[in-house]
Protein backbone atom coordinates (compact mmCIF):
# COMPACT_ATOMS: atom_id res chain seq x y z
CA UNK A 1 0.00 0.00 0.00
CA UNK A 2 1.35 3.69 -0.60
CA UNK A 3 0.36 6.85 0.19
CA UNK A 4 -1.52 7.48 -3.36
CA UNK A 5 -3.04 4.14 -3.30
CA UNK A 6 -4.60 6.10 0.18
CA UNK A 7 -6.39 8.76 -2.09
CA UNK A 8 -3.91 11.60 -1.33
CA UNK A 9 -3.24 14.62 -4.19
CA UNK A 10 0.09 14.44 -6.14
CA UNK A 11 0.99 17.95 -3.56
CA UNK A 12 0.72 15.87 -0.68
CA UNK A 13 2.39 11.82 -1.76
CA UNK A 14 5.46 14.47 -2.88
CA UNK A 15 5.97 16.15 0.37
CA UNK A 16 5.85 12.96 2.44
CA UNK A 17 7.88 11.00 -0.13
CA UNK A 18 10.34 13.87 0.21
CA UNK A 19 10.50 13.37 3.85
CA UNK A 20 11.43 9.86 3.17
CA UNK A 21 8.34 8.03 4.04
CA UNK A 22 7.31 5.74 1.27
CA UNK A 23 5.34 3.21 3.61
CA UNK A 24 1.61 4.12 5.51
CA UNK A 25 2.23 2.81 9.27
CA UNK A 26 -1.01 0.86 10.34
CA UNK A 27 -2.78 3.80 11.47
CA UNK A 28 -1.95 6.08 8.38
CA UNK A 29 -3.48 3.28 6.06
CA UNK A 30 -6.70 3.07 8.21
CA UNK A 31 -7.40 7.21 9.40
CA UNK A 32 -6.17 8.56 5.90
CA UNK A 33 -9.11 7.38 3.88
CA UNK A 34 -11.56 7.78 6.71
CA UNK A 35 -10.46 11.38 7.19
CA UNK A 36 -10.73 11.61 3.07
CA UNK A 37 -14.41 10.68 3.28
CA UNK A 38 -15.17 13.46 5.05
CA UNK A 39 -17.09 11.91 8.38
CA UNK A 40 -16.18 11.61 12.13
CA UNK A 41 -13.30 9.21 13.32
CA UNK A 42 -12.61 7.88 16.84
CA UNK A 43 -9.40 6.50 16.47
CA UNK A 44 -7.04 4.70 19.39
CA UNK A 45 -3.90 5.33 18.69
CA UNK A 46 -0.52 6.78 20.55
CA UNK A 47 2.18 8.11 19.76
CA UNK A 48 4.61 6.65 18.23
CA UNK A 49 1.72 4.91 15.50
CA UNK A 50 2.74 7.83 13.09
CA UNK A 51 -0.55 9.02 14.12
CA UNK A 52 -0.04 12.78 12.99
CA UNK A 53 0.32 12.00 9.93
CA UNK A 54 -2.73 10.24 9.79
CA UNK A 55 -4.66 13.40 10.23
CA UNK A 56 -2.34 15.93 8.56
CA UNK A 57 -2.39 14.40 5.53
CA UNK A 58 -6.05 14.28 4.67
CA UNK A 59 -6.70 17.36 6.04
CA UNK A 60 -3.65 18.91 3.59
CA UNK A 61 -5.88 17.28 1.10
CA UNK A 62 -9.43 18.48 1.74
CA UNK A 63 -8.59 21.94 2.62
CA UNK A 64 -6.09 22.14 -0.57
CA UNK A 65 -9.02 20.25 -2.97
CA UNK A 66 -11.48 23.23 -1.27
CA UNK A 67 -9.23 26.10 -1.27
CA UNK A 68 -10.66 29.71 -1.65
CA UNK A 69 -7.94 30.99 -3.23
CA UNK A 70 -8.55 34.38 -1.82
CA UNK A 71 -5.75 36.25 -0.35
CA UNK A 72 -4.44 34.87 3.15
CA UNK A 73 -5.97 37.27 5.59
CA UNK A 74 -9.04 37.02 3.89
CA UNK A 75 -9.13 33.68 4.50
CA UNK A 76 -10.67 32.19 8.10
CA UNK A 77 -9.90 28.99 10.09
CA UNK A 78 -10.87 26.04 8.49
CA UNK A 79 -8.92 23.57 10.70
CA UNK A 80 -8.25 23.48 13.97
CA UNK A 81 -5.83 21.01 15.78
CA UNK A 82 -6.03 21.17 19.88
CA UNK A 83 -3.40 19.24 21.84
CA UNK A 84 -1.99 18.69 25.16
CA UNK A 85 0.73 19.81 25.42
CA UNK A 86 3.62 22.93 24.04
CA UNK A 87 5.88 20.50 22.74
CA UNK A 88 3.14 18.30 21.34
CA UNK A 89 1.63 21.34 19.37
CA UNK A 90 5.01 22.44 17.97
CA UNK A 91 5.62 18.66 16.45
CA UNK A 92 2.00 19.13 14.95
CA UNK A 93 2.76 22.28 13.05
CA UNK A 94 5.75 21.11 11.99
CA UNK A 95 4.45 18.10 10.20
CA UNK A 96 1.84 20.28 8.77
CA UNK A 97 4.25 22.23 7.03
CA UNK A 98 6.22 19.33 6.55
CA UNK A 99 3.75 17.60 4.57
CA UNK A 100 1.83 21.08 3.18
CA UNK A 101 5.03 22.07 1.10
CA UNK A 102 3.57 21.77 -2.10
CA UNK A 103 -0.35 23.16 -1.34
CA UNK A 104 -1.00 26.69 -0.62
CA UNK A 105 -2.19 26.84 2.97
CA UNK A 106 -1.08 28.95 6.07
CA UNK A 107 -0.54 27.18 9.90
CA UNK A 108 -0.03 28.61 12.88
CA UNK A 109 0.55 26.77 16.04
CA UNK A 110 -0.33 29.33 19.78
CA UNK A 111 0.47 28.23 22.83
CA UNK A 112 1.11 29.78 26.64
CA UNK A 113 4.24 30.20 28.43
CA UNK A 114 5.20 32.75 25.56
CA UNK A 115 4.23 36.52 24.41
CA UNK A 116 0.58 36.18 23.31
CA UNK A 117 1.15 39.79 21.14
CA UNK A 118 3.28 37.82 17.83
CA UNK A 119 0.49 34.97 18.45
CA UNK A 120 -2.00 38.30 17.44
CA UNK A 121 -0.27 39.21 14.72
CA UNK A 122 0.13 35.99 13.39
CA UNK A 123 -3.87 35.06 13.33
CA UNK A 124 -4.50 38.87 11.92
CA UNK A 125 -2.40 37.47 8.40
CA UNK A 126 -4.71 34.51 7.71
CA UNK A 127 -4.40 30.68 9.27
CA UNK A 128 -6.23 27.99 7.13
CA UNK A 129 -4.94 25.17 9.96
CA UNK A 130 -4.43 26.43 13.46
CA UNK A 131 -2.53 23.97 16.13
CA UNK A 132 -3.06 25.16 19.84
CA UNK A 133 -3.34 24.13 23.50
CA UNK A 134 -6.76 24.87 24.79
CA UNK A 135 -5.65 27.50 27.55
CA UNK A 136 -4.21 29.81 25.38
CA UNK A 137 -6.54 29.29 22.85
CA UNK A 138 -9.21 30.18 25.46
CA UNK A 139 -7.26 33.34 26.46
CA UNK A 140 -7.69 34.42 22.45
CA UNK A 141 -11.15 33.64 22.22
CA UNK A 142 -11.73 36.38 25.29
CA UNK A 143 -9.86 38.93 23.69
CA UNK A 144 -11.34 38.26 20.22
CA UNK A 145 -8.26 37.50 18.78
CA UNK A 146 -9.21 34.34 17.01
CA UNK A 147 -12.08 33.56 14.59
CA UNK A 148 -13.48 29.76 15.17
CA UNK A 149 -16.77 30.36 13.14
CA UNK A 150 -15.49 28.66 10.11
CA UNK A 151 -14.01 25.62 11.22
CA UNK A 152 -14.73 22.60 9.08
CA UNK A 153 -12.29 20.10 10.86
CA UNK A 154 -11.69 19.70 14.49
CA UNK A 155 -9.07 17.24 15.92
CA UNK A 156 -8.41 16.55 19.22
CA UNK A 157 -5.52 14.89 19.59
CA UNK A 158 -4.08 12.99 22.70
CA UNK A 159 -7.66 13.61 24.37
CA UNK A 160 -7.17 11.36 27.20
CA UNK A 161 -3.84 13.33 28.21
CA UNK A 162 -5.80 16.46 27.91
CA UNK A 163 -8.77 15.34 30.26
CA UNK A 164 -6.11 13.87 32.85
CA UNK A 165 -4.45 17.35 32.59
CA UNK A 166 -7.81 19.05 33.67
CA UNK A 167 -8.66 20.55 30.35
CA UNK A 168 -12.72 19.40 29.53
CA UNK A 169 -13.81 22.84 30.78
CA UNK A 170 -11.90 24.31 28.23
CA UNK A 171 -12.55 22.01 25.65
CA UNK A 172 -15.73 22.34 26.01
CA UNK A 173 -15.61 25.88 25.97
CA UNK A 174 -13.30 26.06 22.43
CA UNK A 175 -16.18 23.66 21.32
CA UNK A 176 -19.31 25.80 22.12
CA UNK A 177 -17.70 28.53 19.82
CA UNK A 178 -17.18 26.07 16.40
CA UNK A 179 -20.07 25.92 14.14
CA UNK A 180 -21.99 23.12 14.40
CA UNK A 181 -21.58 21.56 11.10
CA UNK A 182 -17.66 20.10 10.68
CA UNK A 183 -15.79 17.17 11.04
CA UNK A 184 -14.57 15.75 14.41
CA UNK A 185 -11.83 13.78 14.58
CA UNK A 186 -10.88 12.66 18.24
CA UNK A 187 -7.41 10.43 19.17
CA UNK A 188 -6.39 9.19 22.23
CA UNK A 189 -4.59 6.39 23.76
CA UNK A 190 -6.92 5.07 26.59
CA UNK A 191 -10.60 4.93 26.20
CA UNK A 192 -11.86 5.80 29.90
CA UNK A 193 -15.79 6.58 30.63
CA UNK A 194 -15.05 10.02 30.66
CA UNK A 195 -13.23 9.93 26.99
CA UNK A 196 -15.99 8.19 25.71
CA UNK A 197 -18.66 10.43 27.24
CA UNK A 198 -16.83 13.38 25.03
CA UNK A 199 -16.85 11.08 22.10
CA UNK A 200 -20.77 10.54 22.51
CA UNK A 201 -21.53 13.98 22.46
CA UNK A 202 -18.76 15.19 20.02
CA UNK A 203 -18.57 12.47 17.16
CA UNK A 204 -21.29 11.81 14.68
CA UNK A 205 -21.61 7.75 13.44
CA UNK A 206 -17.68 8.13 13.69
CA UNK A 207 -15.47 5.23 11.80
CA UNK A 208 -13.41 3.94 14.59
CA UNK A 209 -10.25 2.90 14.34
CA UNK A 210 -7.43 1.00 16.63
CA UNK A 211 -3.99 0.22 16.33
CA UNK A 212 -1.81 -2.01 18.26
CA UNK A 213 -1.39 -0.31 21.73
CA UNK A 214 2.43 0.40 22.50
CA UNK A 215 2.55 -2.34 24.67
CA UNK A 216 3.23 -4.85 21.32
CA UNK A 217 5.76 -2.63 20.08
CA UNK A 218 7.00 -2.81 23.36
CA UNK A 219 8.86 -5.77 21.97
CA UNK A 220 11.89 -4.05 19.77
CA UNK A 221 13.04 -2.19 22.55
CA UNK A 222 15.76 -3.83 25.06
CA UNK A 223 14.53 -3.20 28.49
CA UNK A 224 16.33 -3.97 31.79
CA UNK A 225 15.78 -3.24 35.49
CA UNK A 226 19.28 -2.42 37.46
CA UNK A 227 18.22 -2.82 40.87
CA UNK A 228 20.16 -0.20 43.06
CA UNK A 229 20.27 1.48 46.56
CA UNK A 230 18.18 4.96 46.49
CA UNK A 231 21.17 7.45 47.15
CA UNK A 232 23.35 5.15 44.54
CA UNK A 233 21.06 6.11 41.50
CA UNK A 234 23.26 9.35 40.17
CA UNK A 235 26.89 7.57 40.64
CA UNK A 236 25.42 4.72 38.59
CA UNK A 237 23.79 6.98 36.12
CA UNK A 238 26.98 8.46 35.73
CA UNK A 239 28.87 5.60 35.56
CA UNK A 240 26.30 3.71 32.59
CA UNK A 241 26.93 7.27 30.86
CA UNK A 242 30.63 7.40 30.84
CA UNK A 243 31.36 3.65 30.58
CA UNK A 244 28.89 2.70 27.95
CA UNK A 245 29.65 6.34 26.13
CA UNK A 246 25.97 7.26 25.74
CA UNK A 247 24.93 9.87 23.40
CA UNK A 248 21.27 11.02 23.77
CA UNK A 249 20.05 10.05 26.88
CA UNK A 250 16.41 11.32 28.05
CA UNK A 251 16.35 10.54 31.80
CA UNK A 252 13.10 10.38 33.17
CA UNK A 253 12.50 11.64 37.06
CA UNK A 254 9.32 11.73 38.92
CA UNK A 255 9.74 15.34 40.03
CA UNK A 256 10.69 18.42 38.95
CA UNK A 257 12.63 19.08 41.98
CA UNK A 258 14.19 15.40 40.92
CA UNK A 259 14.98 16.69 37.75
CA UNK A 260 16.89 19.72 38.44
CA UNK A 261 18.87 18.10 41.24
CA UNK A 262 19.89 15.37 38.65
CA UNK A 263 20.76 17.68 36.29
CA UNK A 264 23.36 19.77 38.92
CA UNK A 265 24.97 16.19 39.93
CA UNK A 266 25.08 15.04 36.10
CA UNK A 267 26.86 18.47 35.45
CA UNK A 268 29.11 17.96 37.74
CA UNK A 269 30.65 14.79 36.78
CA UNK A 270 31.12 16.16 33.36
CA UNK A 271 27.88 15.15 31.47
CA UNK A 272 26.08 18.00 29.80
CA UNK A 273 22.28 17.68 31.02
CA UNK A 274 19.23 20.43 31.03
CA UNK A 275 15.87 20.00 32.23
CA UNK A 276 12.71 20.31 30.72
CA UNK A 277 9.75 20.30 33.38
CA UNK A 278 6.52 22.33 33.90
CA UNK A 279 8.21 25.30 35.91
CA UNK A 280 10.70 26.06 33.04
CA UNK A 281 10.33 28.94 30.39
CA UNK A 282 8.91 27.86 26.59
CA UNK A 283 12.49 29.17 25.77
CA UNK A 284 13.89 27.18 28.05
CA UNK A 285 12.23 23.76 27.07
CA UNK A 286 12.94 24.63 23.31
CA UNK A 287 16.06 25.35 23.89
CA UNK A 288 16.98 22.20 25.42
CA UNK A 289 14.89 20.42 23.08
CA UNK A 290 16.82 21.57 20.08
CA UNK A 291 20.41 20.99 21.55
CA UNK A 292 19.21 17.43 22.48
CA UNK A 293 18.19 17.00 19.00
CA UNK A 294 21.67 18.14 17.48
CA UNK A 295 23.64 16.08 19.38
CA UNK A 296 25.44 18.87 21.69
CA UNK A 297 23.32 18.04 24.83
CA UNK A 298 23.86 14.57 26.35
CA UNK A 299 21.42 14.17 28.53
CA UNK A 300 17.99 15.02 28.53
CA UNK A 301 16.01 14.99 32.11
CA UNK A 302 12.02 15.34 31.76
CA UNK A 303 8.98 15.35 33.81
CA UNK A 304 6.34 12.41 32.39
CA UNK A 305 4.38 15.58 31.25
CA UNK A 306 7.10 17.39 29.74
CA UNK A 307 8.41 14.76 27.57
CA UNK A 308 4.74 14.25 25.97
CA UNK A 309 5.19 14.70 22.06
CA UNK A 310 9.30 14.57 22.35
CA UNK A 311 9.68 13.21 18.77
CA UNK A 312 13.30 12.42 18.39
CA UNK A 313 13.82 9.51 15.96
CA UNK A 314 15.79 6.87 16.90
CA UNK A 315 16.31 7.57 20.52
CA UNK A 316 19.11 5.27 21.51
CA UNK A 317 18.55 5.22 25.45
CA UNK A 318 15.56 6.09 27.68
CA UNK A 319 16.23 5.70 31.66
CA UNK A 320 13.90 5.66 34.05
CA UNK A 321 15.98 7.21 36.65
CA UNK A 322 12.37 6.89 39.02
CA UNK A 323 9.95 4.67 37.95
CA UNK A 324 6.42 6.20 37.21
CA UNK A 325 3.58 6.34 39.61
CA UNK A 326 1.29 5.55 36.67
CA UNK A 327 2.32 1.99 35.19
CA UNK A 328 0.50 3.38 31.71
CA UNK A 329 3.86 5.68 31.71
CA UNK A 330 6.21 3.60 31.41
CA UNK A 331 5.38 2.72 28.26
CA UNK A 332 4.95 6.23 27.19
CA UNK A 333 8.45 6.80 28.17
CA UNK A 334 10.08 3.88 26.87
CA UNK A 335 8.15 4.17 23.56
CA UNK A 336 10.57 6.95 22.93
CA UNK A 337 13.06 4.72 21.98
CA UNK A 338 12.78 2.01 19.35
CA UNK A 339 10.92 4.12 17.25
CA UNK A 340 9.39 3.59 13.43
CA UNK A 341 11.29 -0.12 13.71
CA UNK A 342 14.57 1.03 15.39
CA UNK A 343 15.54 -0.88 17.94
CA UNK A 344 16.58 1.21 21.43
CA UNK A 345 17.21 0.49 25.02
CA UNK A 346 14.98 0.90 28.30
CA UNK A 347 16.90 1.01 31.30
CA UNK A 348 15.27 1.53 35.05
CA UNK A 349 16.80 2.22 38.08
CA UNK A 350 14.90 0.81 40.45
CA UNK A 351 15.81 0.73 44.52
CA UNK A 352 13.34 -0.79 47.33
CA UNK A 353 10.87 1.57 47.75
CA UNK A 354 9.74 1.29 43.64
CA UNK A 355 9.23 -2.58 43.96
CA UNK A 356 5.35 -2.24 44.01
CA UNK A 357 5.46 -0.15 40.88
CA UNK A 358 7.71 -2.58 39.36
CA UNK A 359 5.45 -4.94 39.87
CA UNK A 360 2.46 -3.36 38.19
CA UNK A 361 4.57 -2.51 35.57
CA UNK A 362 5.36 -5.93 34.87
CA UNK A 363 1.31 -6.48 35.33
CA UNK A 364 0.87 -3.98 32.82
CA UNK A 365 2.73 -5.32 30.12
CA UNK A 366 2.65 -8.83 31.20
CA UNK A 367 5.91 -9.71 31.05
CA UNK A 368 8.69 -9.75 33.74
CA UNK A 369 12.07 -7.37 33.30
CA UNK A 370 15.31 -8.59 33.75
CA UNK A 371 17.29 -7.96 36.48
CA UNK A 372 20.94 -7.00 35.87
CA UNK A 373 23.23 -5.54 39.33
CA UNK A 374 25.68 -3.68 38.08
CA UNK A 375 28.98 -4.57 39.49
CA UNK A 376 30.00 -1.99 42.52
CA UNK A 377 26.06 -1.12 42.35
CA UNK A 378 24.83 -3.81 44.50
CA UNK A 379 22.18 -2.91 46.48
CA UNK A 380 22.01 -3.45 50.18
CA UNK A 381 19.91 -6.69 50.76
CA UNK A 382 18.78 -5.27 54.46
CA UNK A 383 17.68 -1.62 52.97
CA UNK A 384 13.95 -0.65 53.93
CA UNK A 385 11.56 0.42 51.94
CA UNK A 386 10.21 4.36 52.30
CA UNK A 387 7.26 5.65 51.70
CA UNK A 388 7.51 7.85 47.88
CA UNK A 389 7.18 11.23 46.79
CA UNK A 390 4.73 11.62 44.23
CA UNK A 391 5.16 14.94 43.65
CA UNK A 392 7.28 18.15 43.65
CA UNK A 393 7.41 20.46 46.66
CA UNK A 394 5.89 23.56 46.59
CA UNK A 395 3.46 26.09 44.10
CA UNK A 396 1.05 22.97 42.83
CA UNK A 397 -0.31 23.19 39.55
CA UNK A 398 2.96 22.19 37.66
CA UNK A 399 2.57 18.74 36.12
CA UNK A 400 4.11 16.72 39.44
CA UNK A 401 0.54 17.69 41.09
CA UNK A 402 -1.33 16.60 38.42
CA UNK A 403 0.39 13.21 37.24
CA UNK A 404 -0.11 11.98 41.00
CA UNK A 405 -3.39 11.42 39.76
CA UNK A 406 -4.92 8.14 38.27
CA UNK A 407 -5.83 8.64 35.01
CA UNK A 408 -9.41 9.50 34.60
CA UNK A 409 -10.23 11.02 37.94
CA UNK A 410 -10.54 14.41 38.89
CA UNK A 411 -7.73 15.71 40.57
CA UNK A 412 -8.24 15.52 44.41
CA UNK A 413 -8.59 19.23 46.09
CA UNK A 414 -6.32 20.56 47.82
CA UNK A 415 -3.34 18.65 47.22
CA UNK A 416 -0.44 19.90 49.17
CA UNK A 417 2.82 19.87 47.28
CA UNK A 418 5.20 18.84 49.60
CA UNK A 419 2.87 16.26 51.26
CA UNK A 420 4.70 12.77 51.18
CA UNK A 421 2.70 10.46 48.97
CA UNK A 422 -0.56 10.63 50.77
CA UNK A 423 -2.89 12.15 48.11
CA UNK A 424 -6.44 12.54 48.69
CA UNK A 425 -9.18 10.42 47.68
CA UNK A 426 -9.14 7.25 45.80
CA UNK A 427 -5.33 8.04 44.04
CA UNK A 428 -3.06 5.09 44.62
CA UNK A 429 -0.16 5.61 47.25
CA UNK A 430 2.95 3.61 46.92
CA UNK A 431 5.01 2.91 49.87
CA UNK A 432 4.32 2.15 53.41
CA UNK A 433 1.86 4.45 55.41
CA UNK A 434 3.12 2.84 58.87
CA UNK A 435 6.79 2.22 59.58
CA UNK A 436 9.22 1.11 57.16
CA UNK A 437 9.24 -2.90 56.62
CA UNK A 438 11.99 -4.95 55.20
CA UNK A 439 11.59 -5.66 51.66
CA UNK A 440 11.64 -9.20 50.57
CA UNK A 441 13.40 -9.55 46.76
CA UNK A 442 10.26 -8.00 44.02
CA UNK A 443 7.81 -7.24 47.31
CA UNK A 444 8.39 -3.90 48.90
CA UNK A 445 6.50 -2.27 51.90
CA UNK A 446 2.22 -1.95 51.95
CA UNK A 447 0.42 -0.31 49.46
CA UNK A 448 -0.79 2.57 51.19
CA UNK A 449 -4.54 1.92 50.80
P1 LIG B 1 3.58 10.08 15.66
O1 LIG B 1 2.86 8.87 16.18
O2 LIG B 1 2.74 10.90 14.78
O3 LIG B 1 4.21 10.86 16.78
O4 LIG B 1 4.79 9.57 14.72
C1 LIG B 1 5.80 8.76 15.21
C2 LIG B 1 7.06 8.78 14.37
O5 LIG B 1 6.90 8.02 13.17
C3 LIG B 1 7.48 10.16 13.94
O6 LIG B 1 8.87 10.24 14.12
C4 LIG B 1 7.13 10.21 12.48
O7 LIG B 1 7.94 11.12 11.80
C5 LIG B 1 7.33 8.77 12.05
N1 LIG B 1 6.47 8.37 10.91
C6 LIG B 1 5.24 8.80 10.63
N2 LIG B 1 4.76 8.21 9.52
C7 LIG B 1 5.71 7.36 9.09
C8 LIG B 1 5.80 6.44 7.98
N3 LIG B 1 4.80 6.28 7.12
N4 LIG B 1 6.95 5.74 7.85
C9 LIG B 1 7.95 5.87 8.75
N5 LIG B 1 7.93 6.71 9.81
C10 LIG B 1 6.83 7.45 9.98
Amino acid sequence: MSFSELGLSDAIVRAVTEHGYTIPTPIQTQAIPAVLAGGDLLAGAQTGTGKTAGFTLPILNRLAASSNHASAAARPIRALILTPTRELAAQVEESVRTYGKYVKLNSAVIFGGVGINPQIKLLKHGVDILVATPGRLLDHMQQGTVNLTKVEILVLDEADRMLDMGFIKDIRRVLAALPPKRQNLLFSATFSDEIKTLADGLLNAPAMIEVARRNSTVEIIAQKIHPVDRDRKHPLLAHLIKTNSWHQVLVFTRTKHGANKLVEQLERDGITALAIHGNKSQTARTRALSEFKDGSLQVLVATDIAARGIDIDQLPHVVNYDLPNIPEDYVHRIGRTGRAGATGEAVSLVCVDEHIMLKDIEKLIKRSLPREVVPGFEPDPNARAQPIQLRSGGGGGGNGGRRGQPQGRSPAAGGRGAAPAKPAGPAKTYGGSGPARPAAPHRSGGRGR
